[in-house]
């Protein structure tokens, strides 16, 4: 059986030293015997615009080296209650997105199997859909707290099904999605038509626009969102790019007007209650972000969903 690890302290090894692993934890090559597993998914070719996703894991995994055990402001101890370990990166094929969704649904197929809660590094949004796919043998149609600056529902992108602009269109084909029980927080920006943001509206999603979030705490939204989602299975997929461009710069397609780093912080907090299966953080493009602070910002959501996880049961 695994231990109850705990990071790597900075009072044992300096933090610029020492094992590269998420948070510093023990690297594992096996979901088994652990609650929680880090999995980094180095792809970026569903990427439409600037690239270097396929960069984020490890450099959110370097940024993360700084964060300590505890959450001080909502007292959660996760490693206290959680075995958690770093699964390391799913082994994608750089050059063929489809072999790679392929790949990237068996070996979560795999995690969940062993009764392990994935949180993954990103990677461009694309791989998000064989995830839901993973998810949905063992726990039928999700429930899902997406931000986001796009709504991510396009048709088709250049002709193409998969893309990081079309996994919940796609999700919603394929009824990995509970459509009453998905909220998406922070869309923005220009579009291709008004139409845009309905086509989510239409399939029973609730759209939190961005200049609806603007001068407030997002708080209050959560109690709404929770109250939505009720006691089903929720998926939390978070794309860096829903935060505004000041503070998360690094990333393929920024949008003006974003997300607070407070409000996101205010977002996942506010999951607590939830019965979260998973979650991700996405589209980080270290290229992009040269003072590492939009990595660093991904590491502290990732530690701030493990917060989340619900420990009953465990
Ligand atoms: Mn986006
Ligand atoms: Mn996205």
């Amino acid at each position: 059986m695994a231990d109850y690890n705990q990071p790597l302290g900075g009072n044992q090894m300096p933090r610029f030293g020492g094992p590269s692993t998420m948070m510093r934890l023990p690297a594992t090559d096996t979901a088994s015997g652990y609650d929680v597993c880090f999995i980094g998914v180095p792809l970026d070719i569903g990427t439409s615009h600037r690239p270097g996703a396929r960069l984020g894991p490890r450099q959110i995994r370097a940024e993360s080296s700084l964060l300590r055990p505890y959450n001080m402001a909502t007292r959660a101890a996760p490693f206290d209650k959680l075995r958690v370990a770093d699964l390391g990166d799913v082994p994608i094929n750089t050059f063929n997105l489809a072999a790679s969704i392929q790949i990237i649904e068996e070996f979560y197929t795999e995690v969940i199997a062993q009764n392990c809660i994935p949180l993954t590094l990103g990677g461009d949004h694309s791989i998000v859909l064989p995830i839901l796919r993973a998810l949905k043998v063992r726990h039928g149609p999700v429930g899902l707290i997406h931000i986001d600056a796009h709504s991510d529902t396009n048709d088709t992108m250049f002709g193409e099904a998969v893309t990081h602009g079309t996994p919940f269109r796609r999700a919603v084909e394929e009824g990995l999605l509970d459509g009453s029980r998905v909220a998406q927080i922070g869309l923005r920006g220009s579009g291709y038509t008004a139409e845009d943001f309905d086509w989510p509206r239409q399939q029973g999603f609730r759209v939190v626009e961005a200049h609806e979030c603007w001068h407030q705490s997002l708080t209050p939204l959560m109690t709404e969102i929770r109250d939505q989602l009720g006691a089903g299975p929720v998926y939390i997929s978070f794309d860096i790019d829903g935060l505004d461009p000041a503070f998360a710069p690094g990333t393929g397609t920024p949008e003006v007007g974003g997300l607070t780093s407070a409000q996101g912080l205010e977002i996942i907090r506010g999951c607590q209650g939830l019965d979260i299966i998973g979650a991700d953080l996405v589209e980080v493009s270290p290229p992009y972000d040269p003072s590492g602070n939009t990595s660093l910002l991904g590491a502290n959501l990732l530690f701030e969903m493990l917060c989340v996880i619900p420990i009953s049961g465990k």
